[in-house]
């Protein structure tokens, strides 16, 4: 629920977000485990992948002609109910020959792709490539799950799963996601209701901001590097991306050289999410509130340094890992919003520069003669507009799920 709120001003603050989570209950999480399909099982698999990705891209189509040519906005039920004539079309027969569950949750992915549009916090949704991720979500309805194995739609044999770890005793999923990544991986995730133990209250409160060199720099003074292991796995992408390029094309070494890279990709997408959780997980024990900077969509596409994009997608998925780690642990998130000058005001007189270029590492305030480690004074700034708004406003915030925002407060 997100309501108006009148709080005192908080200096140049504009936006914000306040996360409070102080209710006990069920919360719903992915359990992700890797898969072997058999031959006859990654047939099935192709094949809803392929009706999946077309009704998806099918559905957007439909979505934005609605939209530019009748000013019409598409509603699910309107698309569900054009996807059942569809089917029914002799051309179109095709699609039902897959389970027809994953080709409704395409639709609610598309759907929930538009809130998130919507919401400003990602792009228009795009056209799925048969190139890139493949996925399929299969609800209740369709598969079996006994306790120990998992059998989907149109299948006769369990998944041969990897239990890398258990589920919780008595789990039922209620739903599942099957991916294959562009490493020829396949994962099903399996969604299960349950009760997460909230961990007892501390008093320590921290910001963490984006660092230009370091990962993140915390308030406290502490920064948090990439970890060495990105520099070489990159080394080893550049060179695999380069002899790629140089094979011929259509050829055998062409497609070995794509796998190749895409098995680095793969590689490093898994080492940084686990950094990130490692990360996140321990701000969130260590602390109530955590105060950070939320990252505008908008700032991601005016950003041309491909170094720089990179970690701003990590900090956008770091900083959703402790949205809803908070959530599960009874712990605070507030989000500033990006603009908020937090780098160019002093922290200790409050003396705003009017320009900072990204990089000057170091400065010193003209006003009260402080010498400022950049990315430090920007980070103890987040913590302290941070608990000013949570303090000022976070009692309004209702128990459970809630959200502060407030648009301006100049
Ligand atoms: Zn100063």
């Amino acid at each position: 629920m997100g309501m108006k709120n009148d709080c005192p001003p908080a200096g140049i603050l504009d936006v914000y977000t306040i996360i409070c989570y102080n209710v006990n209950m069920q919360q719903k999480r992915a359990y992700k485990y890797r898969f072997y399909p058999t031959d006859e099982q990654k047939q099935v698999l192709a094949r809803t992948f392929g009706c999946a990705r077309f009704v998806y891209n099918w559905a957007l189509r439909q979505k934005t002609d609605a939209f530019y040519q009748d000013k019409q906005r598409l509603s699910y039920k309107d698309l569900s109910e054009s996807l059942t004539l569809l089917k029914q079309q002799h051309t179109y027969r095709w699609l039902s020959e897959v389970s027809s569950v994953p080709l409704q949750q395409a639709l609610r992915h598309l759907e929930k792709a538009f809130l998130h549009f919507f919401e400003g916090r990602a792009k228009y949704p795009t056209f799925k490539k048969k190139r890139h991720r493949q996925s399929a979500t299969y609800t209740s309805n369709a598969f079996k799950w006994d306790g120990a194995s998992l059998i989907l739609a149109k299948m006769t044999e369990p998944l041969d799963m990897v239990w890398s770890r258990p589920l919780p005793d008595g789990a039922t999923p209620s739903s599942v996601t099957i991916t294959k990544d562009c490493a020829d991986r396949y994962f099903v995730s399996l969604l299960v209701e349950e009760d997460i133990k909230r961990l007892e209250p501390v008093e320590q409160s921290v910001g963490a901001d984006l660092g230009v060199k370091e990962f993140v720099i915390l308030s406290t003074g502490e920064t948090v590097g990439n970890p060495k292991f990105f520099q070489k796995d990159e080394k080893k992408l550049a060179k695999a991306q380069r002899r790629h390029e140089r094979s011929k094309k259509g050829s055998k070494n062409r497609i070995k050289a794509r796998k190749k890279v895409a098995r680095i990709h793969a590689r490093i997408a898994d080492r940084r999410r686990d950094f990130l959780h490692q990360l996140s997980t321990r701000l969130i024990r260590e602390n109530q509130t955590i105060c950070v900077e939320s990252l505008q969509v908008k700032n991601m596409v005016k950003n041309h340094c491909l170094a720089k994009a990179i970690s701003d997608v990590g900090w956008s998925e770091f900083v959703s890992q402790l949205e809803y780690k908070a959530e599960w642990y009874g712990r605070n998130l507030v989000k500033i919003d990006k603009w908020y000058p937090s780098p160019k005001r002093c922290f200790d007189c409050g003396h705003l520069l009017e320009t900072l270029s990204l990089d000057v590492r170091s400065w010193t305030c003209p006003e009260c003669g402080v010498i400022h480690d950049r990315d430090l004074n920007a980070a103890r700034n987040i913590h302290a507009v941070g608990l000013t708004v949570f303090e000022a406003c976070g009692e309004a915030v209702r128990p459970g799920r809630a959200k502060v925002r407030s648009g301006k407060l100049r």
